[in-house]
């Protein structure tokens, strides 16, 4: 049996309910499970590397407060809440940049703790159940946010792993990882699960995109697929052909029997073989 995930990045308090179900009723409507990697407290002056503000805050006003629990949108939680197929996943705290870079790139140790405790009490305070996966913005995560992320968390979903930032008692595991060429590894309690990049992209081709999803499903055991519901709705405008793509995937992976989408809750409570 093959395994897809389906992770969905930035969702936030601003974050508006139709976009989020006019991309996922296909994958809700078949019981596919879709991952919701939620920004707890957003801070919602963000910024990317540009300078620009992060299309996530699409929704932002002029009386926007500075940070937001995603909390505060009770219609959005709601949503979320009786749609049983939304798993909710912890993606850092307020989606900041801190001393320059990515919340979670940094070294400071009692920041990084500080940023975990407060981001999950938000996610409970909504009415969430505790997360048990974490996603870092950007998938950046420092050595010490390896450490502190695998203290909380069963499972953390990121780009790529590279041994100058991983934690030194991890470095015999990551070496039989690298040998044995699989994609996904363990460390104590916690899975570390790597990406293919974001298929799902608008910066990707758009003729090519469904075909190299099909290809990374089948050159691995277990695929995450990583997208970002705002890109589909730049500029407040919904993207039809991109869209499409999204439905197209939920349709061909409803329909393909050697395969089963699960949600990362899946990988702590059932034995699922990872490569
Ligand atoms: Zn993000």
């Amino acid at each position: 049996m093959k395994y897809v995930i389906l992770r969905d990045d930035d969702t936030n308090a601003l974050t508006p309910i139709d976009y989020l179900d006019r991309l996922y009723r296909p994958f809700l409507e078949r019981g596919l499970p879709v991952n919701l990697a939620t920004i707890p407290n957003v801070n919602t002056e963000a910024t990317h590397c540009d300078g620009g503000l992060e299309l996530f805050l699409m929704a932002k006003t002029g009386t926007t407060p500075k940070t937001l629990p995603i909390g505060c949108n009770e219609k959005l939680v709601d949503y979320l809440r009786s749609n049983p197929c939304y798993n909710i996943v912890q993606h850092g705290c307020r989606h900041e940049f801190v001393q320059g870079g990515p919340e979670f790139a940094h070294t400071n140790r009692c920041d990084i703790e500080r940023r975990l405790k407060e981001g999950t009490e938000f996610l409970l305070d909504a009415g969430f159940r505790k997360p048990t996966a974490f996603v870092a913005p950007y998938d950046q995560l420092s050595r010490i946010s390896f450490q502190e992320v695998s203290k909380r968390f069963r499972v953390l979903s990121t780009g790529w792993f590279e041994l100058n930032r991983l934690p030194h008692s991890w470095w015999p595991q990551y070496v039989m990882k690298k040998l044995s060429r699989k994609p996904h590894w363990q460390v104590g309690n916690t899975t570390l699960l790597t990406h293919p990049g974001c298929h799902l992209s608008y910066h990707r081709r758009y003729d090519t995109m469904f075909d190299d999803i099909k290809k990374s499903l089948d050159s691995r055991r277990l695929t995450v697929l990583v997208t970002h519901w705002w890109e589909y709705f730049r500029d407040n405008q919904a993207d039809e052909k991109f869209i499409s793509i999204l439905h197209e995937t939920a349709d061909y992976l409803s329909k393909r029997k050697d395969l089963r989408v699960i949600s990362f809750d899946d990988l702590t409570r059932h034995n699922i073989e990872l490569n």
